[in-house]
């Protein structure tokens, strides 16, 4: 089923409906002509085999009932003159139209010659008895007329109508069985057909439906993965590539959602630059893909140190970082700083350059705070940076902290970690 899996959703429904609308077409074609044939045959049945039997028994019943009744009464003398002419006028008149009727009803080839045979001898005995009105019209006796050829005359076209009736209700039996071959067949015809297009629909259906679905599972296979490819693309967009940290974008993002949050709740919000040591003397030292491998080094120090949903590390540039903590007290946040310190001088990565330390040592500033409504964003980080400086200033590898940076008391705590 190549062909379906190739067309759109819209042409897949659109293909489906034209097949049902040219079944149905088809459906209803065949049936007009089944319907059409056997109402013909009905026709042929009704008009050409039923009808005429009635012609021809009101002829016979003519001939007999009226005319030869007639001729008997006149001849007992039961019945007046002009009533035997009357009658023989009106009788004749009544088996020519009746044949006329009889005549114009549908012919089959095979009867026409008998027919014509008939419609003669009808003419004959007809004249027979307009002979009969003639002779009497010009003052014979009716007694004289000889019964003998009358009852022949009579006799014969009885038979020979006889003949034709026969013929014409064993036609009808013929037409019957015909018809209800043809109504059976029809039916059995129409069933079939109607059958196989349902089926034919189904089938189509199915590979067309089935072919919907892989769609479907192909557009949700490829949703997902835009999603991931999506997901990735935010997470690299925020992370640094070399320490794999959160980068200034989402420190820009994370700062100004937490700051608030913590304004919001008057909770504690703490506040850490960090700067490595006589880094540039590192990289002179040791070199570039040194300098980054330490650089890696001091970043999972952090991620090592801190868990906390609420915790976030930075690398806000060069050898600059940025930490961010929520809801940690000054002193929680002093000990995290101090373990920060320690921790990477204990990496003991070798720096000949430092004039502090034989390894390599990083400086803190914090600043940290109850934070309130009055609480300026930027002066958070401008305290950190003053504590950073002042660290610097007075020998490195330590952390300052302050915690005058709204309207809370000054605290200006000034640890060496050695
Ligand atoms: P201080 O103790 O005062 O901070 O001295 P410092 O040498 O660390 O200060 P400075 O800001 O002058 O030097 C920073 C150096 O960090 C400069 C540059 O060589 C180095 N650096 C910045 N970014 C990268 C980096 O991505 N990889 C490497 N390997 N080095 C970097
Ligand atoms: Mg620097
Ligand atoms: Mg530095």
């Amino acid at each position: 089923m190549n062909f379906i899996d190739t067309l759109k959703l819209r042409s897949k429904l659109f293909f489906i409906f034209s097949i049902l609308f040219i079944s149905l077409l088809l459906i209803g074609i065949m049936g007009t002509i089944n319907i059409n044939s056997m109402k013909k045959r009905f026709d042929a049945l009704y008009f050409g085999s039923f009808v005429p039997v009635n012609e021809l028994n009101t002829i016979l019943q003519t001939y007999h009932g009226n005319l030869v009744n007639t001729i008997y009464k006149a001849k007992d003398m039961k019945i007046s003159l002009d009533q035997i002419r009357s009658e023989i006028k009106l009788s004749v008149e009544t088996i020519d139209n009746e044949w006329k009727n009889y005549e114009s009803h549908f012919k089959r080839d095979e009867e026409i010659v008998y027919v014509d045979y008939v419609a003669s001898e009808i003419q004959n005995t007809n004249n027979f008895f307009l002979s009969i009105y003639k002779a009497l019209d010009n003052g014979q006796d009716i007694r004289n007329l000889s019964l003998e050829q009358l009852e022949r005359k009579v006799t014969y076209i009885n038979n020979v109508i006889k003949k034709l009736l026969t013929y014409e209700i064993d036609m009808a039996k013929h037409e019957r069985k015909n018809f209800l071959l043809i109504y059976d067949s029809s039916l059995y015809k129409i069933g079939t057909f109607l059958l196989i297009i349902i089926f034919g629909v189904m089938v189509v259906s199915f590979y067309v439906l089935k072919s919907i679905q892989s769609d479907q599972s192909a557009l949700e296979a490829a949703t997902k993965k835009l999603k991931l490819a999506n997901k990735r693309l935010e997470n690299a967009s925020y992370t640094d590539s070399l320490t794999s940290l959160h980068n200034r974008r989402y420190f820009n993002m994370v700062y100004e959602r937490e700051i608030k949050r913590a304004k919001r709740d008057c909770r504690y919000i703490t506040f850490m630059m960090l700067d490595i040591d006589y880094f540039k003397q590192f990289n002179d030292t040791y070199g570039h893909i040194r300098g980054d491998a330490a650089l890696k080094s001091v970043a999972n120090v952090f991620k090592g140190l801190l868990k906390r949903p609420g915790d976030f590390a930075f690398r806000l540039g060069g050898e600059e970082f940025g930490i961010l903590l929520t809801d940690t007290s000054e002193i929680n946040s002093t000990t995290i700083a101090a373990n920060i310190c320690s921790a990477v001088r204990e990496l003991k990565i070798e720096h000949k350059g430092s004039k502090i330390d034989k390894f390599l040592t990083i400086s803190i500033g914090v600043s940290c705070c109850i934070a309130d409504s009055a609480l300026d964003e930027e002066v958070l980080i401008s305290k950190a940076d003053e504590m950073l400086y002042s660290a610097k200033e007075s020998g490195r590898n330590r952390y300052n902290i302050t915690t005058h940076v709204s309207v809370a008391t000054t605290h200006k705590l000034e640890v060496e970690s050695a």
